[in-house]
C-alpha cells in the first residue's frame, strides 16, 4: 500500500456548527463560570446514565481526585485496580496517600479479571477502581458482589465508556461512583472535563465541597449573614466553567450517533480482520455493549514474523496513527521508585507486548477503514 496523503490519528473530537453557537452563546451570557449551564450539563448527564446525581470537574483526572476523597481514601488506605490503564487512574489514589495495588486483567476483555481484585483484597482495602477499557464495560455485578462482601467503594473509572451498556442499562449509575471524561478524544468533549455520576447524596455533597476549595455555603449563612461561609476540607478549585459545560451539552445530544458509528467501524475492523493471520481481534462479552473508544488488536510475532514495533513503525511511516493503550502503570518510573516491581501483573505484561491501537472515531469514513485493514495486511504479509 502507498502511503496515505494526511496523517489518521487513533481518534479525533467531532464538532460542527452547533457546538460552536453553543460556545459563542455563552460568551455572550453574563456567567462564563458558575453559571447555569454547568447544572443543566449535570442534570443531563445524569438523566442520559440514569444517575441521581452528577459533579462536573475541571478535567476526569480532577473528578477521580474527587472520587476517591469522597470514598474516604486515606493514608495507608489501598485501592485495587488495573495496570492496563491511563496513569491517572491510579495517581488519584496516591493523591489522598492512598496506596493502588494492581491486580492482573482477564485475557480476552483486558479488563481487571474479578478473581484476581478478590485475591488483592486485605484488612486495608478500601475501594475498587475498575476500568472499562476500549469502552467495554468491566463485570459490574461481579465487582460490585465483591465491593458488598467486604464492605468497598466501587470508583469506575468510565474515561471510555459513557454511552455503552451493561446488562442493557447504561454505565454510570451501577458503580457507587462513575467517573467520564470530556479530553477531545473520548466519546464527548469540552476541551478539558469529567464528572462523577453517583446515586448516593453523600458523596454528591462530599464532591461538591471538594471541587470548589473545600467551601460550603449552607446552612451557615442563613444564620451569619450572606457573606459568610466555611472551608471544612482542604478542597481545590477543580470547577468546570460554563464554556465547557455548554460544548458538553450540544456533544452529549449527539452522544448516540458518535457510539453508533464507532459501532460500525468496529464491526467493519471485525469482519476484515477476524482472518488475517497473526492477527486477534477484540472479543465483547454478550453482557455488554461496548462504546469503542479504542479498537485494540493483539498481534502474535510467531504467524507475523515481526515484532510489534516494526509493524507500529511502518504503519506510522504510511501515515497510519497506529498506537498503543497502555503502557503498565507500575512499569513508569515514578511507581518503579515507590518500589512496584514488574512482573507483578503477567497476563496484563504479555498483552501490552502484543496490543497495538488501530484508529477509531466517529468521523472516520469506510474508505479510512479500508486504508488500515490494507495497510496493516501489506505490512503483514507483504507477499499475499
Ligand atoms: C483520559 C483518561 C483519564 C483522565 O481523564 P482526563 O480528562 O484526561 O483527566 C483517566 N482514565 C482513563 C482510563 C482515561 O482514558
Amino acid at each position: 500500500m502507498k502511503k496515505r496523503k494526511d496523517f489518521l490519528s487513533y481518534g479525533k473530537q467531532s464538532i460542527d456548527e452547533s457546538d460552536i453557537a453553543a460556545v459563542v452563546e455563552t460568551l455572550q451570557s453574563p456567567f462564563l463560570t458558575q453559571g447555569p449551564k454547568v447544572e443543566q450539563f449535570e442534570r443531563a448527564v445524569a438523566d442520559y446514565v440514569g444517575a441521581k446525581y452528577a459533579v462536573a470537574f475541571a478535567n476526569g483526572t480532577a473528578a477521580l481526585h474527587g472520587a476517591c476523597f469522597a470514598a474516604g481514601i486515606s493514608k495507608d488506605d489501598e485501592v485495587i485496580t488495573t495496570p492496563i490503564t491511563f496513569a491517572a487512574t491510579a495517581n488519584a489514589v496516591l493523591y489522598c496517600g492512598g496506596m493502588p495495588v494492581f491486580a492482573d486483567i482477564d485475557a480476552t476483555t483486558y479488563n481487571l479479571d474479578p478473581v484476581a481484585v478478590r485475591q488483592k483484597i486485605t484488612s486495608r482495602t478500601k475501594a475498587i477502581m475498575p476500568v472499562d477499557f476500549t469502552g467495554q464495560p468491566v463485570d459490574l455485578d461481579k465487582m460490585m458482589q465483591i465491593a458488598k462482601e467486604h464492605n468497598l467503594v466501587v470508583i469506575e473509572d468510565g474515561a471510555h465508556s459513557l454511552g455503552a451498556s451493561y446488562k442493557g442499562q447504561k454505565v454510570g449509575a451501577q458503580a457507587h461512583m462513575t467517573m467520564f471524561s470530556f479530553h477531545p478524544v473520548k466519546p464527548i468533549t469540552t476541551g478539558e472535563g469529567g464528572i462523577i455520576t453517583t446515586n448516593s447524596e453523600d458523596y454528591y455533597e462530599k464532591l461538591k465541597v471538594f471541587r470548589s476549595h473545600g467551601i460550603s455555603k449552607t446552612p451557615y449563612s442563613i444564620e451569619q449573614g450572606d457573606w459568610y461561609y466555611e472551608m471544612t476540607d482542604l478542597g481545590f478549585n477543580y470547577r468546570m466553567n460554563d464554556i465547557q459545560a455548554a460544548l458538553g451539552l450540544s456533544q452529549l445530544s449527539k452522544v448516540d450517533s458518535f457510539i453508533a458509528r464507532r459501532r460500525e467501524i468496529a464491526s467493519l475492523y471485525n469482519k476484515k480482520l477476524v482472518n488475517v493471520p497473526g492477527v486477534v481481534v477484540p472479543k465483547q462479552l454478550e453482557e455488554t455493549e461496548s462504546g469503542w473508544h479504542l479498537y485494540m488488536i493483539q498481534l502474535d510475532e510467531r504467524i507475523t514474523g515481526k515484532t510489534r514495533r516494526e509493524i507500529f513503525d511502518e504503519m506510522r511511516a504510511r501515515n497510519i496513527g497506529v498506537h498503543v493503550h497502555y503502557i503498565p502503570v507500575y512499569w513508569h518510573p515514578y511507581y518503579q521508585s515507590l518500589g512496584y516491581e514488574k512482573g507483578m501483573c503477567p497476563i496484563a505484561e504479555q498483552w501490552y507486548e502484543r496490543a497495538l491501537t488501530l484508529p477509531i472515531f466517529p468521523q472516520m469514513t469506510n474508505e479510512d477503514v479500508d486504508d488500515v485493514v490494507e495497510c496493516l495486511k501489506s505490512v503483514l504479509h507483504p507477499l499475499k
